[in-house]
């Protein structure tokens, strides 16, 4: 899962701080230290920890944590913020111009996943409705070329290439032209890598960047290389200019360094994650959400999303709805149990569950697919008022239950908790993006 080594040492801090009804000036400094701790210890930038810490600390101190009810609760509330501010504050798209063809430069150190980027990019403007053109301008890189006319057949998407012996320059002009007269709104250009950033890169980016006037130069790091992405990130933004960091790799063993700096340090927003090597495994990076991952908030706007493409669209709207009008009964969540199933490894859906990111619990919970037929067959076994109305099931009822799906009531007990807290954590995660979701609708 994203950050799970973070995300489980922040969600320990805070879990220790959710029991206490008061907070004392030192439980605030404990909590700070392990905070600070754990940041440092995935990668993150030192400057920026400790000016992180610092506004938390003041925060905390301003807002009267240790007055309110729920102090533990308004700790979370503010870590959550400035975890999201520290990220970019909210989700950054892309630079489409308004004459066509929009003109996207992919640039990086070689191996950090440009190739592979550019074809997941262009997939995905794709789906949306655009006409996407690849442009091969990788010609150092042996195989680079190659492997974007495969990616092009793969997707059905149309690459531009002339060979390795043509310039990157005249190759990124060529399929301007080749765009206009073919109709494709949008251009993405792979250009050259090098194992180092040197002279001889930039030069050539500067080049084509002049040439080809780009409304993107995207920008894509390897988040497992934590600080040096960073580094590279604040090399190419001062020498070339970058509207928008790609992290790719978020899906391996990263540490979150990169995520969790790369905005603060260089000012760049990251616009997309890559997570996966599979064609599809490309997500618009939302500060808000990643940092709700972090916390173990769960990430219900992008496992809806993820619903939206994988399955019932129908259903995946309604779903939104009850979560906005609070109507999300047990019946759903059946219904979405069976849904998950077909929505690939389990392991990352659960990790976008409100309460489910952390590792450990998650070992604690053994969500495997035994334990999802076993509450399927116990929400099967409630009538469908049970399942509306959960608080009416008394202890005669949780027996019938129980004994209908052959589980022990302690099973039925445990389900009702789950899904009493999940439904609390999705008001609350859902009530805090309704301003956002408003806007989307109405455009
Ligand atoms: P380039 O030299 O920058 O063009 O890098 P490539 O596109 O060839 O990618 C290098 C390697 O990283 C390939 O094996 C990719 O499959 C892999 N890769 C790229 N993005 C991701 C990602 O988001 N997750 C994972 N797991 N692998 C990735």
């Amino acid at each position: 899962a994203v950050f799970s080594g973070l995300a489980e040492k922040l969600q320990n801090t805070f879990s220790k701080l959710k029991g206490k009804g008061k907070l004392s000036e030192a439980d605030v400094k404990t909590a700070l230290r392990e905070v600070r701790l754990a940041l440092l210890e995935a990668d993150v930038n030192y400057k920026v920890v400790k000016e992180f810490v610092a506004k938390i600390q003041e925060r905390a101190v301003g807002e009267e944590v240790f007055h309110s009810l729920t102090p533990g609760q308004q700790v979370i509330k503010i870590v959550n913020e400035e975890l999201t501010t520290l990220m970019g504050g909210s989700q950054t798209g892309l630079n489409m111009s308004s004459k066509p063809p929009t003109v996207m430069m992919m640039v990086g150190l070689q191996g950090a996943g440009k190739t592979t980027t550019s074809g997941k990019l262009a997939n995905q403007l794709r789906k949306k409705g655009r006409r996407p053109l690849l442009a091969a301008a990788d010609v150092y890189r042996p195989a680079a070329i190659k492997q974007l006319q495969v990616l092009g057949e793969q997707l059905e998407i149309p690459v531009y290439s002339l060979g390795d012996k043509n310039s990157p320059v005249h190759i990124a002009k060529g399929a301007v032209e080749h765009a206009k007269i073919h109709g494709n709104d949008t251009v993405i250009i792979d250009t050259a890598g090098r194992l180092h950033i040197n002279a001889d890169l930039m030069n050539e980016l500067r080049d084509i960047k002049e040439t080809v006037q780009p409304h993107e130069i995207l920008l894509v790091v390897d988040s497992m290389t934590g600080q040096d992405a960073v580094n590279v990130s604040k090399e190419f933004n001062e020498q070339l200019g970058v509207t928008g960091v790609v992290l790719t790799k978020l899906d391996g063993d990263t540490r979150g360094g990169a995520a969790l700096s790369v905005k603060a340090v260089t000012g760049c927003p990251i616009k997309y994650a890559g997570v996966g090597e599979k064609l599809d495994a490309l997500e618009p990076f939302h500060p808000d959400r990643m940092a709700g991952r972090i916390l173990g908030m769960g990430d219900m706007l992008s496992l809806i999303e993820k619903a939206e493409e994988t399955f019932d669209q129908e259903k995946a709207k309604q779903l939104e709805q009850k979560l906005r009008q609070q109507q999300f009964t047990l019946e759903d969540f059946l219904d979405q149990l069976e849904q998950m199933k077909s929505m690939g490894p389990l392991e990352d859906i659960i990790s976008m569950l409100p309460g489910m990111g952390n590792v450990k619990q998650l070992e604690n919970l053994q969500v495997d697919e035994k334990e999802l037929v076993r509450t399927e067959a116990i929400i099967q076994s409630m009538t469908a008022e049970e399942r509306r109305k959960p608080e009416i099931i008394n202890g005669s009822r949780k027996k019938r239950i129980a004994a209908g799906s052959g589980a022990r009531v302690q099973d039925v007990n445990k389900l009702l908790k789950q899904f009493s807290q999940s439904k609390k954590l999705m008001q609350q995660y859902a009530g805090a993006g309704q301003g956002k979701m408003a806007k989307k609708m109405a455009k």
